[in-house]
């Protein structure tokens, strides 16, 4: 195949969050063609947040709509939309870059690689065997089924501490669990947590196993200032213990930090040429979806000029196709 049988876009956005659609925004408004890919629908980590009160020009919004919001701003414009493509590999080096998916090669001058990032595991005994019966990264799609119920949430970031207040929509208890005395999330959530009578605060413990027989039952904990064990009735667990990056199939070529977030510039540019990382995959010292956007906005531009370098210059596509 030569450049002349395929279709080479100027800018290929992989994840179709927040961060991806901005960057779709920016590219299509400088009249670049530009697409999404994602290997789901368009919307990222955020169509799953409960509520987001910290997105300027709304005191409150489900993350679901937030997304949808932005999905129908970018339907305004000339943005091409793969969902539901599993990207399977990807080619960054060369001029012109090259993403196959299943039944897909696509090919573009440029890349802006927004995958997100997705939830740590525990990594105890229990959570892999319990997950869809009792363990769930997801409590606004779960949440529902514990009506009633007991559950725990792991963890002292905003995550932990927003979903245990979503949940105490439907459950009669939840526990939260945090290996340390004090909680990192924003001040106002945890004012929330502590004025809530049906979270309980278990601090300085962790998680040491999930039990049960068919469907989670309880969870062993240890309390890590005298190492008591102690077990815990619930029947739901959720995990909100961070992130880690969905960088697996860009590290053999772009620099990452020791967690595996891509690092960039501040133009979002990595250190490949044309390529560009944003959102949570980015090793950032801020991960929400305004910073998510603002990614979007700067690497978009950032493309739309290097583009333009190329054609002032000459760039020799040095792939083999
Ligand atoms: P996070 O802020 O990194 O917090 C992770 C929490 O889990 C910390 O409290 C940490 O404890 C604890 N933890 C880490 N590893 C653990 C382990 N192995 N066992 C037990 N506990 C462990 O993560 P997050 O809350 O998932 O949030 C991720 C990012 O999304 C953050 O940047 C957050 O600000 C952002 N976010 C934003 C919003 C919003 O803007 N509305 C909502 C949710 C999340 P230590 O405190 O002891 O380290």
């Amino acid at each position: 195949m030569n450049n002349f049988d395929k279709n080479i876009f100027d800018c290929l956005i992989l994840g179709g969050g927040p961060a991806g659609m901005s960057g779709a925004l920016y590219c299509s408004r400088a009249n670049l063609n530009c697409a999404i890919i994602d290997s789901s629908a368009l919307g990222g980590a955020p169509a799953n947040y409960c509520e987001i009160e910290n997105y300027l020009g709304f005191n409150r919004i489900e993350g679901a709509e937030l997304c949808e919001r932005f999905e129908e701003h970018i339907n305004n414009f000339n943005v091409q939309k793969f969902p539901f493509e599993e990207i399977q590999s990807v080619e960054l080096t060369s001029d012109i870059k090259k993403i196959t998916t299943e039944d897909k090669e696509l090919f573009a001058k440029s890349i802006i690689i927004a995958t997100g990032a997705k939830p740590q595991k525990l990594n105890v005994k229990g959570e892999k065997e319990f997950f869809g019966r009792g363990v769930s990264y997801c409590a606004v799609c779960d949440g529902a089924f514990y009506k009633n119920k007991i559950t725990a949430v792991v963890g002292g970031g905003n995550s932990a501490l927003e979903e245990a207040l979503y949940l105490t929509r439907f459950c009669d208890k939840v526990y939260l669990i945090h290996r340390r005395g004090e909680f990192r999330a924003d001040k106002i959530i945890q004012k929330r947590i502590f004025e809530n009578k049906k979270i309980e605060l278990v601090l300085n413990s962790v998680v040491e196993e999930i039990i049960g027989d068919n469907k989670v039952q309880g969870i062993k904990i240890k309390n890590v200032s005298n190492n008591e064990i102690k077990t815990l009735v619930v029947q739901g667990v959720f995990p909100y213990i961070g992130l880690s990056p969905n960088s697996e199939l860009f590290t053999n070529q772009l620099q990452t930090d020791e967690k595996g977030f891509i690092i960039t510039d501040n133009t979002m540019q990595t250190n490949i040429q044309g390529v560009y990382a944003i959102g949570d995959i980015r090793n950032t010292p801020l991960r929400q979806v305004i910073t998510a956007v603002s990614d979007g906005a700067i690497a978009g531009v950032s493309v739309s000029k290097y583009l333009m370098n190329i054609e002032k210059g000459a760039v020799h596509e040095s792939i083999s196709l």
